[in-house]
């Protein structure tokens, strides 16, 4: 593929326009049962330029969802080889190491009380760096993707099984201590047949950890179809807090703490939300900025917009982690991880 074309697909993928719908089409609508309250009505909130899917909203529980749900085929081309980026790299060199030395941070907690040597599964591990890290502490590490393209360049000693569903990778029963799914449980079709998966193949008392979206977020209702966590059309569902402690616990697991802070995924939500709302760029800029390009010196934007966009950057950051700690002590972060026992 053409250097250029490969650049337009990058930017295309995340500037998708997303809008509110008019105050006056928000009547319910009847739609599939709800996965977590089985409710049939539903109010559309937000429409996707250029598209017939819309984000509904339950009317009993909050939990959005694409409407109607694509086929698995559609689904597949909303990732383009492009959004995997590189194999084992998808950012700027400088930003990877961010990413990377955030994401190892991450690595204590997901290894907090672990026996040495217990067996992790990672699903979507992607470009398993959660894996390696985890290996790199002596766990067994096991990955579960529904790309070959993502899990390209992935650690070595990770065990990654490509299939089209968790349940089609028929892992052994009571097999892994602790499951892991990392902003990936929006992205999934059919997230009750996931549990369910999730819940045989893991032992009794073992873990499982989710982060998410918070769709119930101040960030997110703040910025409402400006929300940089929305990422449509990918995002399948948007979980309130609420509702996906309903269907985690309905799924035969034991709610324990919702974490709210997270460094990696919040302060960078506030400020591309905001330059969503606010600016006119094409949506989420900053974040296909801070993508790694193909060579040096190809942006899909000029100097001028970039030096704005990295003024934002920084005269940003300062307020958006004073949100973050704000939106934390209130226990409304804009994504959280809920870590659960299987009953
Ligand atoms: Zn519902």
């Amino acid at each position: 593929m053409l250097q250029d074309e490969s650049l337009a697909m990058t930017s295309s993928l995340y500037a998708q326009r997303v809008e509110n719908v008019e105050v006056s089409e928000r009547e319910p609508v009847e739609v599939s049962p709800c996965p977590v309250c089985r409710s049939m009505r539903a109010v559309p909130r937000f429409r996707i330029v250029g598209m017939t899917e819309r984000v509904v909203v339950c009317s009993e529980c909050g939990l959005g969802r694409l409407h109607p749900m694509p086929d698995a085929e559609v689904i597949e081309s909303y990732y383009p080889d492009e959004y995997y980026g590189e194999p084992g790299i998808k950012f700027q060199p400088l930003v990877e190491r961010l990413v990377r030395w955030v994401g190892s941070r991450h690595i204590s907690f997901l290894s907090q009380g672990l026996e040495p040597g217990a067996r992790v599964l990672d699903v979507g591990c992607g470009r398993g760096v959660i894996l390696g890290a985890l290996a790199d502490r002596g766990f067994e590490v096991h990955g579960f993707e529904i790309s070959a393209e993502a899990a390209r360049g992935a650690d070595a000693r990770a065990q990654v099984t490509v299939a089209g569903t968790l349940t089609e990778a028929e892992y052994p029963s009571q097999y892994f201590d602790q499951v892991v799914i990392w902003h990936v449980f929006e992205h999934i079709v059919n997230p009750v047949e996931t549990l369910e998966s999730v819940h045989r193949i893991l032992k009794p008392g073992g873990r499982l950890i989710v982060a998410v979206p918070n769709f119930s977020s101040l960030q997110s209702r703040w910025s409402g179809p400006a929300w940089f966590h929305l990422d449509l059309p990918r995002h399948l569902y948007q979980f309130p807090l609420s509702a996906l402690r309903a269907l985690l616990d309905r799924s035969g697991f034991e709610v324990g703490n919702a974490h709210h802070f997270s460094l990696r995924q919040n302060p960078f939500g506030w400020i591309q939300s905001a330059l969503n709302a606010y600016s006119s760029l094409p949506r989420n800029a900053l974040y296909v900025m801070l993508h790694r390009r193909t060579s040096a010196g190809s942006f899909p934007f000029g100097l001028k917009t970039r030096l704005w966009l990295s003024a934002c950057l920084i005269a940003g950051t300062p307020i958006a982690l004073l949100m973050t700690v704000l939106e934390t002590l209130a226990r409304n972060g804009a994504t959280v991880h809920a870590v659960c026992r299987r009953r």
